[in-house]
């Protein structure tokens, strides 16, 4: 079966520090928040606050093979599009940027998506068509334009929190994370493993093509991220999955609601989602407005759920 590879984001053609593996050290942008590049060169507008007073320079570094960049990982911080990280570029002292790696392929094949874990979150949304569309609509939700271009898949991933429509979608569809050193884990066991431990390196995410997926999410308005959210997915045949999101520091399953899918019993899913919301109060919503929303959309996904089931 032929495979369809997908262009590369348009972040690779942005303008990076260097492009051998040599360490750089750069000096804290002035005035911005989020220039990566050596002070020189960069328009930081004078009279701000000056943010290089009494911090160490970072350095950069940028490995252009897997063992270069594990063995920098034990010291410095994989930087994917930097998004996260940005902000925080004061207290790092080495970030390892992944760019050079080429692991921002978006390969679907052989029944398989695989997606570098470079892959930039634009890149998905256009892979349109051939994946799940929840998924890539989830994708497209989790934020605007710029910030796809620039944020990656892993990086997206291992930055969630409890509202990211694209971690929950990807939970759904039973995606695995392959790390480099080839161990491969559920993507609910990475989340489980952050922080992640020094030296370790994602490479890719795969979820098989056959996989389904439905989504819904109640949010302030259409752009916003969600209140509450529900993904119902397969990863093939009867095996259901329920993850929830909304609420948080990470997208969530509920086992009883896929036992209870599982069984046929609608009613006892959305019972079961309602009961996992039960404590989800904060300051965007009560735990009581969640858990209602949360049973109701559980319960509307499963009884529009079209997933072939397994005979015998
Ligand atoms: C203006 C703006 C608005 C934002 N709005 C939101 C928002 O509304 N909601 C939200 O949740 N987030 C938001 N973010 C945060 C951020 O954009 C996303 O979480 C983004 O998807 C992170 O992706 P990245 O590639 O930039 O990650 P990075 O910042 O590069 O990395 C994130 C983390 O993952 C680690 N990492 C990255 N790649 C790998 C890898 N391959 N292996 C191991 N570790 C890795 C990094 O070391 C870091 O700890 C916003 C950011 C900005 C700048």
């Amino acid at each position: 079966m032929g495979g369809a590879k997908l262009p590369p984001s348009p972040k690779d053609s942005f303008p990076s520090p260097g492009k051998r593996s040599v360490a750089t050290t750069v000096a804290p942008c002035r005035g911005r928040g989020q220039g990566w590049g050596p002070e020189k060169g960069l328009s930081c507008s004078e009279g701000r606050r000056d943010w290089s007073q009494g911090v160490s320079p970072l350095k950069y570094v940028r490995p252009e093979s897997i063992e270069q960049a594990l063995e920098q990982l034990a010291s410095g911080v994989a930087l994917g599009g930097g998004t996260t990280l940005a902000p925080r570029r004061n207290s790092l002292e080495t970030v390892v940027d992944l760019q050079g790696l080429g692991l921002s392929d978006l390969e679907v094949a052989g029944g398989k998506v695989v997606a570098g874990a470079g892959c930039s979150l634009q890149q998905i949304v256009e892979a349109k068509g051939t994946m799940v569309e929840a998924l890539v609509e989830a994708c497209r939700r989790e934020a605007a334009w710029n910030l796809r271009n620039m944020a990656t898949l892993a990086g997206a991933v291992l930055a969630c929190d409890g509202r990211s429509p694209l971690t929950t979608a990807l939970l759904a569809v039973g995606a695995r994370a392959v790390l480099a050193g080839g161990e491969v884990i559920d993507l609910d066991d990475l989340l489980d493993r952050r922080p992640l431990a020094a030296g370790t390196l994602v490479t890719a995410l795969q979820w098989k093509t056959k996989a389904t997926m439905r989504y819904e999410q109640v949010a302030r308005s259409p752009a916003d991220r969600p209140i509450v959210a529900v993904a119902v997915g397969h990863t093939d045949g009867a095996a259901h999955r329920v993850v929830l999101a909304g609420f948080g520091d990470r997208p969530v399953r509920v086992a009883r609601a896929e036992k209870a899918l599982a069984a046929d019993d609608v009613r006892a899913a959305g019972e079961a989602a309602a009961e996992a919301y039960a404590q989800a109060g904060d300051a965007w919503a009560s735990a009581e407005y969640r858990s209602h929303v949360a049973s109701v959309l559980v319960r509307r996904l499963a009884a529009g759920d079209k997933a072939p089931r397994e005979k015998g």
